[in-house]
């Protein structure tokens, strides 16, 4: 399932081919994905020059000339091909550019297309209530001090709440957790202010190390086939339950459940 890591990767591989140009086709394969394509969509992107890519949380922006931004979401199978060499099954949508062709394919159709007035995006439903970027300036210590203050769920959960931090999905806030040497089980409001210092920190870390490490397969962007593929980071502690965990720590790695999923934590170094 794409995280954070894989859209911002996703997003910077087509900024290579789309930042600046023009849509000259747009083909709709079906009516929908997980919601109906918008009304107007192929009239909205045809002939419009593409004016930059972003991100929101999980969210792909792609802004145009016409003051209209695509919002798309890989939801959990999907991804971007770019020049594949033929139309593949699941193909949805087509952009086409002069030199360029873009599918986005989903085989799962848990993913989905809006369109967004760019000045309004901030007040788009889905970004209305969402907390700040894990990679933005506006995640500090501070804000996380007051927004779990007082708070007795557990801090691995409070992090997954999209209000309190955009974007960071169950992989990453284990992984974060474990780097800031937090117990996931602890109540949020219990949390120390150096503890939190520290996982600001670890949050930015994990992030920015797996998206270097997507950097690196942003080449198969080039290939023929144009697949773009997800990429396994090393995890410290995602999925190795009782494995040992890492030196010169001598526990091994637990799994609880919280919240209907899965946690993964040394309970000898995470306190
Ligand atoms: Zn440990």
């Amino acid at each position: 399932m794409p995280e954070l890591p894989e859209v911002e990767t996703t997003v910077r591989g087509l900024a290579r081919y789309l930042d600046g140009a023009r849509i000259e086709r747009v083909q709709l394969n079906r009516p929908d994905m997980r919601f109906p394509f918008p009304e107007g969509l192929v009239q909205a992107l045809t002939g419009a020059t593409v004016t930059g890519l972003g991100r929101r949380a999980k969210y792909g922006l792609l802004h145009t000339d016409r003051d209209t931004t695509m919002v798309f979401h890989l939801g959990m199978s999907g991804r971007w091909r770019i020049d594949p060499a033929a139309f593949a099954k699941h193909d949805h949508l087509v952009l086409e550019t002069k030199d360029h062709r873009f599918a986005l394919n989903d085989a799962r159709r848990f993913g989905f297309v809006s369109l967004v007035d760019t000045a309004r995006l901030e007040e788009w439903p889905a970004f209305a209530a969402m907390g700040p970027e894990p990679l933005g300036p506006e995640l500090t210590p501070a804000h996380l001090q007051a927004a779990l203050k007082d708070r007795k769920q557990a801090v691995k959960l409070m992090l997954l709440d999209q209000r309190i931090v955009a974007g960071l999905g169950n992989i990453y806030v284990c992984e974060a957790l474990f780097r800031a040497r937090i117990d996931p089980r602890k109540p949020a409001g219990q949390v120390t202010r150096p503890a939190l210092e520290r996982l600001v920190t670890a949050i930015r870390d994990v992030l920015e190390q797996s998206i270097g490490d997507g950097g690196s397969t942003l080449r198969d962007y080039a290939r023929p086939d144009g697949e773009l593929g997800y990429f396994a980071s090393r995890f410290d502690v995602y999925g190795r339950e009782g494995e040992p965990c890492r030196p010169p720590c001598i526990g091994t790695v637990k799994r609880v459940v919280q919240g209907g999923r899965s946690t993964w934590f040394c309970p000898k170094c995470q306190k």
